[in-house]
């Protein structure tokens, strides 16, 4: 199959939406990540889906729409889930509710609850309108390769594998949406993103942070959220963070990576502001906060394989605000490797 990544445009994106109006998968922007999309009530489409990112089965996608009234067929909403949807939507929040039965089972992995999310997205809220059916779309990577935030990145994984990337440029947020349970009495955070608990507390008063946000599954534990017993967003390279203060992370990042340099090809993740810490050793800038970090962090990792880095030496940045997200994606694309300093 020849992939056509095409610039967004009116045009396109009525093609596009052409497409998945006949099962078709398609590529498309939105403030988090790339997605690839199909239409979410379409089990043969969203089938395809999994197989194109050889996504396992029991990892249930999230579901798009363009309009509050859009999901009422979807899902039995809550109180909760209307004052989140007045605060954050459309924007980078996910919220999983009952599910109805019009849903394929094959989009919620067989799980009685359903994601949706609201995308702010211009392109993204224009496909959803024109297709005119809710839009199944997990991120438009192959599994366990980092998000894409580039079209060019959803190329590079996706060629061959779907007619049409619709290229919108860099996505803004640059991790995947903030998914939040309200399926139980108090809201839980399954994935933290853009939408901090900070923020969800201020509008819910209440809410919690599933704790494997930030530490691997125990033997035997059940997964709140089928994702996270995924490996995820990992770089070819071994990849280590290292937590403590910045002077004492950076020369115990410069002893390891002096140690490895004859033998490996090595690369540190820095902050802007110690980049001079590391002198000339190769370093990969993320920014001057969380935010910016948020924003580089895929771009980065897979710059790392692109470039053949065998091993990634990281900062760490403090786990508030979406400095949690940026966390929770490098603990594990280091496979939980953390050091403490
Ligand atoms: P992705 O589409 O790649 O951004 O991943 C979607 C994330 O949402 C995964 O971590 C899923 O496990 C999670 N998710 C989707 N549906 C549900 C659900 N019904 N219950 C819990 N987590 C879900
Ligand atoms: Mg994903």
């Amino acid at each position: 199959m020849i992939t056509r990544l095409v610039k967004a445009d009116e045009r396109s994106v009525a093609e596009a939406a052409a497409l998945i109006r006949t099962g078709e998968l398609v590529g498309f922007p939105t403030e988090t990540v790339y997605g690839l999309g199909a239409n979410a009530l379409n089990e043969q489409a969203v089938r395809a889906i999994f197989a194109a990112k050889g996504r396992p089965a029991d990892n249930p996608l999230i579901v798009h729409i363009a309009a509050w009234e859009e999901l009422l067929p979807l899902c039995h909403p809550n109180k909760a889930a209307e004052r989140l949807a007045e605060a954050f939507w459309p924007g980078p929040l996910t919220m999983i509710l009952p599910k109805k039965d019009i849903v394929p089972t094959v989009v919620t992995a067989g799980l009685d609850s359903v994601a949706i999310r609201m995308p702010s997205h211009p392109v993204a809220h224009a496909l959803i309108q024109e297709s005119g059916c809710p839009i199944a779309a997990p991120s438009g990577n192959r599994s366990g390769r980092p998000s894409p935030t580039l079209a060019s990145h959803m190329m590079e994984d996706m060629d061959g594998r779907i007619p049409m990337i619709l290229d919108g440029g860099a996505c803004d947020v640059g991790v995947e949406s903030t998914v939040v349970s309200l399926t139980g009495p108090v809201a839980v955070v399954l994935r933290p993103g853009g939408i901090t608990p900070e923020m969800l507390a201020a509008v819910l008063g209440e809410v919690h942070v599933a704790d494997s946000v930030m530490r691997p599954l125990k033997e035997g534990e059940a997964a709140p959220s089928p994702g996270m017993k995924h490996k995820h967003y990992a770089p070819k390279a071994h990849m280590t963070l290292y937590e403590g203060r910045a002077e004492d992370v950076a020369s115990r990042i410069c002893a390891e990576y002096d140690a490895l340099a004859a033998t490996e090809k090595c690369l540190i993740f820095s902050a802007s502001d110690h980049l001079a810490l590391y002198g000339a050793r190769q370093t990969a800038d993320l920014g001057p906060d969380a935010w910016a970090a948020a924003h580089a962090i895929f771009a980065a990792l897979r710059q790392a394989d692109t470039d053949g880095v065998t091993r990634v030496f990281s900062e760490s940045w403090p786990e508030n605000g979406v400095g949690l997200a940026v966390m929770n994606r490098m603990a594990r694309a280091a496979g939980f490797d953390i050091i403490q300093v």
